[in-house]
């Protein structure tokens, strides 16, 4: 049957499992652990339960990971545009890091009390992301949550907005969904009790008319928002919807929480900082300290004032903010060597570079077999969309969306060396990442399009 990306159903279907059945064929030792596995000590076989998510049939035991590369234990060598889905956008065991793992060795990791880098990663983070006052988390959940806390607690409301499509981590109140025009919980949450719709209103992204009518109720703490929607395909901006948020969102006192979790993909700063946007708080967390588990959140100094100024009462209370592991001395010297010697405008130069080559090698290939995609792109971060035109908000997104042809993508790139990030098509370039990986993985990239049976032609 004929399908709007230009991709023949059936012929695909069965293209499909002839790739999974060679990613099978090519990993004996990953599949027999896998069916030893599948009863016994971590649930389902694995660690995290999303690691049974990916399209291949089942998961490749990783034996080793260096700069950009993967080698599973049936000694099958890949390169790594996936990057941890950006917790290693640096590299995997970046050598900065590795060195100040090493430093850390015999002078503690956790002590309840700052080490010697703190002052300098405060100083680092203020000048790096423009933000005056800053604490840490151990992941970008937590990290979101605190911030969120913090809005609400400066502002004295309760209500938050988010975007359709969005993802801020396993923060409660951001996971809602948008459902004929109503805000509901989350659909796949599991367990919660509490609902987060009552106290977060979820609009479509770059939808000035429903953001305005929101904020005219006066009652919102805060925007949690990425700058660009990475996590539901990758949205962008139109142009003038940042700067038409930030203007009225300042005129009825609504912070701005901007998550670049993802987004620092942009440069050294983030894309709030290349653009201008002016947070009122800031989240950053997976690759900030390469690869070692740390978030940061930054406020501005009217926020640190007010949030601080409400905590006397509570003093030696539960504030809900902070966990024991946060702001250790592993994490703070990881943070710095990252902060000073991978985050870098040399190394992001090589980045967007990389990414710029592979962004015109996909385009030309999409052009020449006459898809109906395009691709869409953040600095080293790169998204192919199975749409003609860039989409607007996250239904627009999904509307584009599919599953089969993804999975097909993915598994097919992966039996020809190359790991794409999972649950969409997207692609991070690290500064190991070289010309010869982008140009061989063009080469596989249009040796797979060969094989899918397209309608276009
Ligand atoms: N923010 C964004 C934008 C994310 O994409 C993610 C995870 N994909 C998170 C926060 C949460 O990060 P973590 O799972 O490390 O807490």
């Amino acid at each position: 049957a004929p399908s709007a990306n230009g991709v023949d159903r059936g012929a695909l279907a069965a293209l499909l499992a002839a790739e999974q059945a060679r990613y099978g064929d090519s990993r004996p030792l990953s599949s027999a652990r896998a069916a030893r596995n599948s009863k016994g000590g971590f649930s389902g076989g694995v660690p995290m339960h999303w690691m049974r998510d990916w399209p291949q049939p089942f998961p490749m035991v990783i034996e080793m990971a260096e700069r950009n590369r993967l080698r599973d234990i049936d000694g099958n060598d890949i390169v790594d545009f996936c990057l941890g889905d950006t917790g290693a956008m640096f590299g995997h065991s970046p050598v900065p890091v590795m060195q100040a793992i090493r430093g850390q060795e015999t002078r503690g990791l956790t002590f309840m009390l700052p080490s010697a880098d703190a002052d300098r990663v405060g100083a680092l983070l203020q000048e790096r992301f423009g933000l005056p006052c800053w604490q840490m988390a151990v992941t970008a959940s937590d990290a979101n949550r605190f911030a969120i806390r913090a809005a609400r607690t400066a502002t004295g409301r309760k209500r938050i907005l988010v975007f359709d499509g969005c993802y801020h981590g396993t923060a409660e109140d951001t996971l809602v969904d948008l459902v004929d025009g109503k805000t509901i919980a989350r659909r796949s949450l599991l367990g919660q009790v509490q609902d987060p719709s009552l106290t977060t209103v979820m609009i479509p992204f770059n939808d000035r008319a429903a953001l305005a009518s929101e904020l005219a109720k006066k009652d919102i703490a805060c925007v949690i928002a990425e700058p660009v929607m990475t996590n539901c395909g990758m949205i962008l901006p139109e142009d003038g919807f940042w700067d038409y948020l930030r203007t009225e969102t300042r005129k009825v006192g609504t912070l701005l929480l901007l998550d670049e979790t993802h987004t620092i993909s942009t440069g050294p700063g983030g894309y709030g900082r290349a653009h201008g946007l002016e947070p009122d708080l800031f989240v950053v967390g997976k690759p900030v300290a390469g690869g070692v588990p740390a978030a940061v959140w930054g406020m501005s100094q009217a926020v640190n004032d007010k949030l601080f100024a409400a905590r006397p009462e509570t003093e030696h209370g539960h504030s809900g903010i902070g966990t024991t592991l946060a702001g250790n001395a592993l994490q703070l010297a990881c943070m710095r060597a990252t902060l000073e010697e991978l985050m870098t405008p040399e190394n992001y130069a090589r980045m967007l570079a990389g990414a710029g080559q592979l962004d015109t090698g996909i385009k030309a290939l999409i052009a020449q077999h006459r898809l109906p995609w395009h691709t869409a792109r953040v600095g080293a971060r790169l998204e192919i969309v199975f749409t003609p035109e860039p989409v607007k908000n996250a239904a627009e997104a999904r509307a584009a969306q599919d599953a089969m042809l993804e999975s097909t993508l993915h598994v097919a790139l992966l039996n020809r060396g190359f790991l794409l990030t999972p649950f969409h098509n997207m692609m991070l370039v690290g500064p190991d990442t070289t010309q010869a990986d982008i140009a061989a993985f063009l080469a596989a990239f249009g040796e797979v399009l060969n094989l899918l049976p397209l309608e276009t032609a």
